[in-house]
């Protein structure tokens, strides 16, 4: 029953996403277009419509790499449990958000200070941080700012996902991944953490929410850092010891 309603919740925040991804393509096209035209009317302006160009094919490539990343994220995985790069996830992730964000006029902060990975599954990861950041957004009706930051302390990786919004009472706190818990009436399915709670747990990690009513939430996740074969954490010997970059 879990799983059918895991999935039925990453089928609702895609189509909520649906929404926004189309906005935030609209945008690049109308610049297109207004480039088009603009070197339409001085076709014989070479400096200027190269630059014209250059901006547009720009414009294109990111509209693409939305829709892209978006549709990747839509579509169903088989479930894998593999090495993980956390960068990458997040920066995927935030791509993902980032149509919505700008609807909101909400600034987006990423710092990710190490190259960690994590053994899970990918795709899944995606969801626990979409899940996060989307709450993180949706408690910000009048702009603010969503910072998602990661780094390491021992043998885990911390990511914590910070929001200036209405944050949270006691109680809700208390009740947040309960299924069906939602202050968003008909715009919330109460899901969501849920989801966050469970493909958490099942990849070794833990939850921490902190939250202040008025001031904002700081949702920190944290996941057992990836090892590679032989790269014990205590007496590894010198000829096996690999230096990273
Ligand atoms: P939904 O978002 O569909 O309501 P969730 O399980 O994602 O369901 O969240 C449950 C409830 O927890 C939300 O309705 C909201 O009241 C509260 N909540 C979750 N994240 C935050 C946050 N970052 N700030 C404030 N409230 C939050
Ligand atoms: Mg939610």
């Amino acid at each position: 029953l879990q799983l059918e309603a895991i999935k039925y919740e990453k089928m609702q925040v895609v189509s909520h996403l649906a929404a926004s991804m189309s906005h935030e393509v609209r945008n690049p096209l109308t610049t297109v277009k207004g480039f088009l035209q603009l070197i339409n009317e001085d076709p014989t302006n070479v400096s200027t419509n190269r630059e014209l160009s250059k901006v547009a094919v720009r414009e294109i490539d990111r509209a693409t790499e939305v829709i892209n990343q978006y549709l990747d994220f839509a579509r169903p995985h088989p479930e894998v449990e593999v090495e993980v790069e956390i960068r990458g996830e997040m920066n995927r992730s935030k791509e993902i958000i980032m149509p919505l964000a700008v609807k909101k006029g909400i600034i987006l902060k990423v710092n990710i200070l190490h190259h960690h990975s994590i053994k899970g599954d990918p795709n899944k990861l995606q969801q626990i941080l979409i899940n996060v950041m989307k709450n993180g957004l949706e408690a910000m009706e009048t702009g603010g700012t969503l910072r998602i930051f990661s780094y390491q302390e021992g043998e885990k990786v911390f990511i914590v996902i910070n929001d200036t919004g209405i944050g949270m009472t006691k109680e809700q706190l208390m009740r947040l991944g309960e299924p069906y818990f939602s202050m968003k009436g008909k715009n919330g399915t109460g899901l969501g953490m849920m989801t966050v709670y469970q493909l958490t747990e099942g990849m070794k990690g833990t939850i921490n929410v902190q939250s202040k009513p008025g001031k904002g939430t700081s949702v920190i996740l944290s996941f057992p850092i990836y090892k590679e074969e032989g790269e014990g954490t205590l007496a590894t010997p010198a000829h096996t010891t690999k230096v990273r970059p």
